[in-house]
This record gives structure tokens, C-alpha cells and sequence, in this order.
């Protein structure tokens, strides 16, 4: 996502396409338009997936290690029933009384601290951001909106204005102001204090330009920032800062939510903080278009009373039944488990194969969410991490790369992925580096 990535660099005049391949992108480029971008510098085509595996038209399988939305394991048999059944039984929306939302808002609220007890849904997690700011714009009296520098928060307009990474030509919004990522070179003072500062200095300048604040919004795990794992905790002195300024907390959970750092269900508790909204998306439908705003029932009061919110397919009954065999794949398969122990065990592997190659840097990583800084000649390089990237799809392995430059691997696999799953990858990346 980030500006200076280079695996979306296709080119068609370097890449190795097949005929029918060539035709496929041809279709792309007549049909779909200019602003679409392909992953890697020759693309992928896949037709079928399972588990953590993806499977080419040859029948090639592919060790997906990248995927954050069939997290539970693509097309889980689990998941596809209950998409089918309540499919084939009744497919209505939010306007007649039925129990299968509140079933799964009853179960989905029980996963989060007290506090946050009214949840809403969407189809997306840009809509839930975007509704966030409106709640927060009427319960503030404010619009200003802080962000980090190389932030994603989505595609409506207003997200996509909070949305650094997309670039200067979009982002930041007249009301939006950025403030450096929270890790140590940029806040030489501690992350904690030094972060909580910037929020407070930005609040400054956006009362200078006439602007109250209304929101901070952050991805808990810093994903498009380069993925920032710690130091746990300073997230609560950021709540805080924003809190004094009149601003609401807003999490973003699109990326860290539904167990995938392994110790604990959503990011924020990593940094034993409460959110005043937290929105929710990519893997909680397992690929079928669902997402949610907790929130705290004093937050919603005030738009609550004078907005009325119906989303057309947002909790829709198929929705909810598929959120809610997401959920118990999770607790009955111990997802959550397994990310912290194949995680800490992909990461040590990563410490290993470090000690012999030079390229890979700092390393890091929650649960199945790991980030290595890729170097060349002891410097961050982007254009190796893109080179590492395109090899190891060469090696049918799928990653990509973050950060603002681009410059560290990101890896994010299905939580079945089990320690045999973290040998291959290894072993693929010991070859494109050696
Ligand atoms: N927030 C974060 C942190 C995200 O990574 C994304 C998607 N990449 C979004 C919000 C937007 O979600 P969606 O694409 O479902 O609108």
C-alpha cells in the first residue's frame, strides 16, 4: 500500500507472460481503467484456494503468506455452509427483526472490555472509518483528525484523506494531520511520551488553521507504517493525549483484529488501552464483505438521536451468519493459540536464517504478523525488498513489502499456517537470498 513499494511494479514490457496471461491483462486494462494496480512485476493468476495453500490453472499449489481476509483458511467448509444456508434461507437486511444479528453482535460484543457495548455494521472497513469520523465529528464538535505518516484507512473520500500512504495527490485532507510513526528514531525521547507530544503538538496547529480535534485514528499494529509491534503500552498515553484535547480514540482492528497478534483478540489490548471506537473488517467475513464499529454508548448518543444509519447490506442476515462460523472456526480450531505459537516459531526461524544473510535487518513481529527489514549494503532498500518479493514468488511463496519506503517484508499468512508451512517459507527465502 505504501508509496515507495515496488512489488506492484508490473511492467508489461519485463514481465513474463503467457498468452493467455497477455490477454487477461489487455481485458484489465480495457475494462477496468487506469487506477488498478497488479501485485508483483510478473502477475499471478490464480483460480481456487484451500487452507493456506492457492492454486494456479496449472493446479500449482502456491503457500499464501500474505492473506489477512480468508484468515480463518480460504474458502473454510465451515464458513462456505453457513454462507450457503443462510443464503438459501433468507437474505434480508437490518430493517425486520431477526436474531442472527444479535446473535452475533451479542457474541462479537463479548469479545471486547465492557465499555464498548453498542456495535454497528458495515461491508466494509473503510465505511466503518468513515462512519467513525462522522460519530466523532457530532460528538466532538470538531473535524480535525490525526494520523500517522504512512497511515491506510480506506477509500471513501474522507478515509482516503486520512490515507498517507496513498499519496500526496489525496492525503492529508484539509483536516487531517499527520504525525511521524511511533518508533524510537522518530521519537528519541521513548515512543510513549514522545507520541502522546506529536498528538498534542498537532492538536496545536489544527487550532491555529481554526480546526477542533475530533479523532486520532491508528491501525494498532502500525501495518502500512512498517508494522510496529511495541514497545506494548504506549498506545495508552496516545488515548490520553487525545482524550485532554477533546478528541476521540478511534482503533482501527481492520488489519490486527480477530486474534491474528496471538495473545489477545484485537490489537489495542496489546497496549491495555480501551478505544472509544474501534472498527473491524478484511478477516472477519473470510472473504464475504462484512465489518463493524464498536463503541462506546455515550459516544453514539448524539448521532444516535439525531442520524438515523441503515447500511443495505451492512449485518445483512448472510453477514451475520458467515461472521458468526468465522468466530467459532476461531475458538473451535484455537486460531488465536496457534498464532502465537507458529508465530513465535516463524520468528526465531527468521532470527536463524538472519545470523547468515546479511539482507535481512531488525526483525519483528505479533503473533502471525511479522515484518523484516530487508538491507543492501547495510542500508534499507526497497529496491532488494522488492527484488526479495518478486523472488520468492518465483518460489510460488506470497508476501509483499511495507513501510513508508518500502523496505521491510511483510508477512501476514492464514492463521492455520502450522510450523511446516513456516519451513517452506524459510527455506524459499534462504534461496532468494542466497
Ligand atoms: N484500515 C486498514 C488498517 C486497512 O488495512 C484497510 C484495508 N487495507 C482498511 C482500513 C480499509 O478496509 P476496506 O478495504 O475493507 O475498505
Amino acid at each position: 500500500m505504501s508509496r515507495g513499494t515496488m512489488v506492484n511494479a508490473f511492467d508489461r514490457a519485463t514481465a513474463r507472460l503467457n498468452p493467455a496471461e497477455e490477454a487477461l491483462v489487455s481485458r484489465r486494462e480495457a475494462a477496468l481503467g487506469p487506477a488498478y494496480r497488479l501485485f508483483y512485476e510478473t502477475p499471478v493468476h490464480l483460480v481456487r484456494g484451500e487452507d493456506v495453500w492457492l492454486y494456479d490453472t496449472d493446479g500449482n499449489p502456491w503457500l499464501d503468506c500474505y492473506n489477512n481476509v480468508a484468515s480463518v483458511g480460504h474458502c473454510h467448509p465451515r464458513v462456505v455452509e453457513a454462507m450457503a444456508k443462510q443464503a438459501a434461507t433468507l437474505a434480508s437486511h437490518t430493517r425486520y427483526l431477526h436474531e442472527g444479528i444479535l446473535d452475533y453482535a451479542e457474541r462479537l460484543l463479548g469479545y471486547f472490555p465492557p465499555e464498548l457495548s453498542h456495535v454497528m455494521f458495515t461491508c466494509t472497513g473503510s465505511e466503518a472509518n468513515d462512519l467513525a469520523y462522522r460519530i466523532a465529528r457530532a460528538a466532538t464538535g470538531g473535524s480535525g483528525v490525526i494520523v500517522t505518516a504512512n497511515a491506510y484507512h480506506g477509500v471513501t473520500l474522507a478515509t482516503a484523506q486520512m490515507s498517507m500512504s496513498i499519496g500526496p495527490a489525496v492525503a492529508p485532507g484539509p483536516e487531517v494531520f499527520p504525525i511521524p510513526a511511533p518508533v524510537a528514531a522518530n521519537y528519541p525521547q521513548g515512543v510513549a511520551q514522545g507520541f502522546a507530544a506529536a498528538i498534542r503538538e498537532a492538536c496545536a496547529r489544527m487550532r491555529e488553521a481554526g480546526i477542533r480535534p475530533a479523532m486520532l485514528i491508528v491501525d494498532t499494529i502500525f501495518s502500512s507504517d512498517g508494522l510496529i509491534t511495541g514497545p506494548e503500552g504506549f498506545l495508552a498515553s496516545a488515548a490520553d493525549a487525545i482524550r485532554g484535547e477533546g478528541g476521540l480514540f478511534l482503533a482501527d482492528e481492520v488489519q490486527p483484529g480477530f486474534g491474528r497478534t496471538g495473545a489477545t483478540m484485537w490489537g489495542f489490548q496489546r497496549h491495555g488501552v480501551v478505544p472509544d471506537m474501534v472498527s473491524m473488517g478484511k478477516p472477519m467475513g473470510n472473504g464475504y464483505p462484512v465489518a463493524a464499529l464498536a463503541m462506546r454508548p455515550d459516544v453514539i448518543a448524539d448521532f444516535g438521536a439525531k442520524a438515523r444509519y441503515f447500511n443495505t447490506f451492512g449485518g445483512n442476515a448472510v453477514a451475520a451468519a458467515v461472521a458468526g462460523a468465522v468466530l467459532s472456526v476461531i475458538e473451535d480450531e484455537g486460531l488465536m493459540q496457534n498464532a502465537q505459537t507458529t508465530g513465535a516459531a516463524f520468528l526465531a526461524g527468521l532470527d536463524q536464517l538472519a545470523a547468515r544473510h546479511e539482507t535481512l535487518g531488525s526483525r519483528r513481529g505479533a503473533g502471525l504478523f511479522l515484518a523484516v527489514d530487508i538491507l543492501k549494503d547495510g542500508q534499507p532498500s526497497a529496491e532488494e525488498a522488492a527484488r526479495v518479493v518478486n523472488g520468492l514468488r518465483d518460489q510460488r511463496v506470497l508476501i509483499s513489502a511495507s513501510g513508508a519506503k518500502g523496505d521491510a517484508l511483510k508477512i501476514r499468512p492464514p492463521l492455520p499456517f502450522r510450523p511446516e508451512h513456516v519451513g517452506r517459507f524459510l527455506e524459499a527465502l534462504d534461496t532468494v537470498l542466497s
